[in-house]
């Protein structure tokens, strides 16, 4: 998580400092440049996990919050509390509720009990 605030930093300062057209000298340019090559990827990397987990979480809510937090396995039709059959978690119902209801937010869990 630092890494990925000071690449993402040195990228904003490297893009201010180039929009504002201020000349720098070499070495800090390249020293501006080199964790923008590993910011860029991180901060890609981390909108798709984004997007997935927000997938996740519309999923989970379609199901009732009836999902395997661990792998996402459909636990529709399972016992109300057990083991998830695809990864062997343990769950029980109110934990899968309070697990999705974090994730989820407690506004629109109302929806996904109904
Ligand atoms: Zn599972």
């Amino acid at each position: 998580m630092v890494i990925f605030l000071v690449c993402v930093l040195t990228m904003a300062i490297a893009g201010i400092l180039r929009v504002a057209g201020v000349n720098t000298p070499k070495v800090w340019r390249i020293i501006l440049f080199v964790p923008s090559l590993i910011g860029a990827p991180l901060l890609i990397i981390a909108l798709l996990r984004t997007v997935a987990n927000l997938r996740n979480v519309q999923k989970a809510r379609a199901a009732g919050c009836r999902k395997c937090p661990n792998c996402m396995y459909s636990l529709v039709g399972s016992d109300p509390n057990g083991c998830c059959p695809e990864c062997g978690q343990a769950y029980t119902q109110d934990a899968l509720v309070a697990y999705w209801k974090v994730e989820v937010g407690a506004r629109s869990l109302g929806s996904a009990d109904k």
